[in-house]
C-alpha cells in the first residue's frame, strides 16, 4: 500500500518540526513507521483514584473532582500557576509552568473535572504538574475504549509536547487517511490454523484497544508474527544450506580413533559424551555438512569429544582444526591434545598471534602439503594466508567469543565447507539458542564425569577475610592449589588494575615465601610471561594463582580446589559460573568462595544466592536472562543479538516461540524453497525485513 510510505509531517498535530523530531529521536518517518511504534503499556481510564490513595510512587492516575483557587505565583521573570483539586477524600495541588494563559482562561473555578497525571511529592504535599484535563462529559466520549496506549518516548519529545496523547492522535489520523485495510503479512492458511486476527485488526487494536480481550488477541498475533519470521529466517538458512552444500562424507571410523579409544583414553566416556559422539558421527556420515552447537557445562569433557571427532576426520583423510578464543586456551588445548595423541603418529601444531614469522612460514607450508594433521590456534587461523591441504572439520571452542562472521570465514577453507562444531560452555536458555543459534543443530552434554564432587559455594564478606585465609592455608598444606580472582572488566583501566595489585600485596603478606609461592596472570602481561606464570601454576610449582578474568575460559588445573572470587558482586552470573568451573576438575572436594562487601544491590544479592544454591549452568543461565534480559546474557552479548524484538520477549514468550518455530518448520518441510503460491507472501516479507534491518545480515 503506497500510502504507508507517506510522510508523517502531514498528520494531525504534527507538522514539519515535530515530524523532524520524531525522525531524529525515534527513527519514525512514514505512516508505516508510526504504525509499528507500539505502546509499551496501557492506562486503564475506567479506573478513578481518590486523593487519599495518592503517593509519589504511582504512575499516571486519573481522578475526578473540583478545581478551584487559581493563583499565579513566582517572580516577575518566572511565573507559574497553581490550583487546588479536591474530591471527597482530600485536596492536592495542581501546577502549571507553561500554557498558563490558556488554563486560566478555559478552566472554571469550582467546576468538576477529570484530571490525569503523575503524582509527585513536594515537601509534605502531593501535587500533579501539567495534568491532562477533561470535562466529565468529554471524558465519557473517550471511554469508548477505556484502555489508553502509552508509548515509549524520549525526553526531548515530551518537552515539545509530543506525548502519548499526541502520538495517539496522529495514529488516529493515519487510520482515516488509509484508503483500505492494512495488507496482510501472513499466509491465509496460517491465520486460519491459529485463528489469528487480521493484521489490520491487530495493528488497530494495539493502538486503540476495543477491549482487553481484543487487545490480547492483537498482541498475540503481532508477537507470533515477529517470532515466526525470525524462526522462518534462521530455519531457512539451515534448510538452504542443507540443500545447497554437500558436506564431506566421513564414512569410517579408523585406526586413529580406535587406537586412541583402546590405548590412550584414560577413563570411561560418560553416557552423554558417547551419545553426542554418536549424534555427530551420524551427521558426518550423512553427506551433508554438519553445523552443530555442542553445549556442555564447564568440565563436562567437551574438549575430549572434540578431539575424538577430529580423529574421525583424520581417519577419513582430512585435516582438522580447533580455534580457541584466547592464546592461553589455545596453548592449553595444544598441550592436552598433543599429550593425548602421543605415539599415534599424529602431527599437531599450534598457531597463535605470537607464533614467530619464520616458524609461521614453515607451518603454512606443512599445513598446505598436509603434513600437519591437527592445527590448534586462535583467530590467527582465520587469516587468508592460512590454507589447508584438506580441511574436513573445524571445532570452534567457546563460541561466544567469536562472531558469527568469523565462524563463516572458516567455511571457506576448503572447496566444500568443512563440518563445523561450535563448542560452548556457556549454557544458553533454550529460547535463546533457538533464536541466535537457530540455524545450528544442537547437542548437549548434560552429565559430568563420574566421581566429580559438586563444588561447594560459600558467600563470605570482605570483613571476614581471616577465616577464609585460614581455610586457604589448610588446603595448600593438604597439597591443593588456590585461585584468587579479581574483577578487571576493562583491562586497560588503571583503577581496575589496582584491585589486583592491592590483592597481590595483601595476599603476599598473608602467604609469604618460602612456605607459599604465588603466580600472577592478567591481561596486561606479555603472552610469554602469562604462559610462564600459568605453567608454574599448572605444574604445581606455585600454590596460589592471582588472576583476573583472563583465566575464565577453559583453564584446566585439576589440583586446584579453591576459587576465591574477590568483589564477586561485580561479576555477572555466567562469568561467576565460568570462573567457578576452574575448580572441581579433579577428584578432591572443591570450594568456591564469593567475597563481597556488606552493601549489595538486589540483583547482586540474587546472583550470589543463585551461585550458592546451584551448580547447574542452565539454571544459572535462566536466572541470568531474567536479571539482565536476553540481549545482555552472556553468549549473546559478544556475538550480538542478530535481531531486535519489538514486542515479544524471549524471557516470557517461550511457548509462543516454540509455536512459531513449529509452524515455521512445517512451512519449510512442505516447501523448503518457498516456491508455492501461498508462500509468496512469506518471501516478500522476509525480503522486506532483510532490507529494513541491517542486523539480519548476521544471521544469513
Ligand atoms: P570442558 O571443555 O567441557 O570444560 P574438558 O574437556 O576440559 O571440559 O574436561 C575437563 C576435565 O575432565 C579434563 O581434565 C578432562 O581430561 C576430564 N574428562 C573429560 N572426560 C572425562 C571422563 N569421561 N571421565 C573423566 N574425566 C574426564
Ligand atoms: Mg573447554
Amino acid at each position: 500500500m503506497q500510502e504507508l510510505q507517506n510522510d508523517i509531517q502531514f498528520l494531525k498535530g504534527l507538522g514539519p518540526k515535530r515530524a523532524e523530531l520524531l525522525n531524529k529521536e525515534l527513527n519514525i518517518f512514514t505512516f508505516n513507521d508510526l504504525l509499528n511504534h507500539f505502546p509499551f503499556r496501557y492506562i486503564d481510564r475506567s479506573k478513578f483514584y481518590k486523593v487519599k490513595e495518592l503517593n509519589e510512587g504511582l504512575q499516571n492516575v486519573q481522578l475526578k473532582g473540583i478545581i478551584r483557587n487559581f493563583q499565579t505565583k513566582g517572580s516577575k521573570y518566572k511565573t507559574y500557576l497553581t490550583a487546588e483539586f479536591s474530591d471527597d477524600t482530600g485536596t492536592i495541588e495542581l501546577i502549571w509552568f507553561k500554557g498558563i494563559k490558556w488554563i486560566s482562561q478555559n478552566l472554571i473555578s469550582g467546576k468538576e473535572y477529570i484530571i490525569f497525571g503523575k503524582p509527585a511529592r513536594y515537601g509534605r504535599k502531593i501535587n500533579i504538574a501539567h495534568p491532562e484535563i477533561d470535562k466529565p462529559e468529554d471524558a465519557q466520549k473517550k471511554m469508548s475504549s477505556s484502555l489508553q496506549a502509552v508509548y515509549p518516548l524520549t525526553e526531548k519529545l515530551s518537552k515539545k509536547g509530543l506525548n502519548s496523547k499526541a502520538i495517539n492522535k496522529a495514529l488516529a489520523d493515519v487510520f482515516t487517511k488509509l484508503p483500505a485495510k492494512l495488507p496482510e503479512t501472513l499466509p491465509a492458511y496460517i491465520i486460519q490454523k491459529l485463528k489469528l486476527i487480521t493484521r489490520h485488526e491487530a495493528i488497530k487494536n494495539i493502538h486503540f484497544p476495543k477491549d482487553n480481550n481484543t487487545l490480547q488477541k492483537a498482541i498475540f498475533r503481532l508477537k507470533f508474527e515477529e517470532l515466526f519470521y525470525i524462526q522462518l529466517n534462521v530455519l531457512q538458512v539451515k534448510y538452504n544450506r542443507k540443500l545447497k552444500f554437500k558436506g564431506y562424507k566421513f564414512e569410517k571410523v579408523g585406526d586413529f580413533f580406535n587406537r586412541f579409544y583402546n590405548e590412550k583414553l584414560p577413563f570411561e566416556l560418560t553416557g552423554a559424551q558417547k551419545r553426542v559422539i554418536k549424534e555427530i558421527r551420524k551427521d558426518f556420515a550423512s553427506g551433508k555438512q554438519s553445523n552443530r552447537l555442542l553445549q556442555g557445562d564447564v568440565g563436562s569433557g567437551k574438549t575430549l569429544v572434540g578431539l575424538m571427532l577430529m580423529l574421525i576426520a583424520l581417519d577419513n583423510g582430512f585435516q582438522a582444526s580447533i580455534m580457541a578464543p584466547t592464546e592461553i586456551l589455545a596453548q592449553q588445548h595444544f598441550a592436552t591434545i598433543s599429550k593425548f595423541v602421543e605415539g599415534l603418529g599424529i602431527n599437531v601444531s599450534l598457531l597463535t598471534g605470537s607464533t614467530k614469522t619464520k616458524e609461521r612460514r614453515i607451518l603454512h607450508e606443512n599445513l598446505k602439503n598436509g603434513n600437519i594433521h591437527i592445527l590448534i590456534g586462535t583467530h590467527a587461523l582465520i587469516e587468508d594466508v592460512v590454507q589447508f591441504h584438506n580441511l574436513g572439520l573445524v571445532i570452534i571452542d567457546e563460541q561466544h567469543r567469536f562472531g558469527v562472521a568469523q565462524r563463516a570465514k572458516m567455511w571457506k577453507k576448503n572447496k566444500r565447507p568443512p563440518h563445523v562444531i561450535v563448542m560452548t560452555a556457556t549454557p544458553i536458555p533454550r529460547t535463546l539458542s533457538m533464536t541466535i543459534y537457530g540455524d545450528l543443530d544442537i547437542s548437549i552434554i548434560d552429565e559430568l564425569p563420574k566421581g566429580r564432587k559438586p563444588i561447594k559455594t560459600i558467600h563470605s564478606y570482605d570483613a571476614k577475610r581471616l577465616p577464609v585465609f585460614k581455610f586457604v592455608r589448610e588446603q595448600i598444606k593438604a597439597g591443593r592449589q588456590v585461585y584468587f580472582v579479581y574483577p578487571l572488566i576493562y583491562e586497560s583501566e588503571n583503577f581496575e588494575y589496582k584491585d589486583l595489585e592491592d590483592g597481590l600485596e595483601s595476599i603476599s603478606r598473608a602467604f609469604p615465601p618460602p612456605e607459599f609461592a604465588i603466580s600472577v596472570v592478567h591481561g596486561q602481561m606479555k603472552p610469554e610471561e602469562k604462559e610462564k606464570s600459568m605453567n608454574m601454576f599448572a605444574k604445581g610449582i606455585t600454590n596460589i594463582m592471582i588472576a583476573t578474568t583472563v583465566i575464565e575460559v577453559g583453564v584446566d588445573v585439576p589440583n586446584a580446589t579453591v576459587m576465591v572470587i574477590e568483589s564477586a558482586e561485580r561479576f555477572g552470573l555466567s562469568q561467576l559460573h565460568q570462573l567457578r568451573g576452574r575448580v572441581g576438575r579433579g577428584g578432591e572436594q572443591s570450594y568456591c568462595i564469593l567475597m563481597t562487601s556488606y552493601k549489595l544491590s538486589k540483583d547482586a544479592k540474587k546472583r550470589i544466592e543463585t551461585m550458592v544454591e546451584t551448580n547447574d549452568g542452565f539454571k544459572i543461565a535462566e536466572v541470568d536472562m531474567k536479571l539482565r534480559g536476553p540481549g545482555e546474557t552472556e553468549g549473546t552479548r559478544q556475538s550480538g543479538m542478530p535481531f531486535e524484538l519489538k514486542l515479544a520477549n524471549l524471557r516470557d514468550d517461550y511457548k509462543l516461540l516454540e509455536l512459531a518455530r513449529h509452524i515455521a518448520t512445517d512451512v519449510l518441510e512442505a516447501d523448503a524453497e518457498l516456491t508455492k503460491d501461498e508462500n509468496q507472501i512469506l518471501v516478500r516479507q522476509i525480503k522486506k525485513m532483510k532490507t529494513s534491518n541491517l542486523n539480519w545480515g548476521v544471521v544469513s
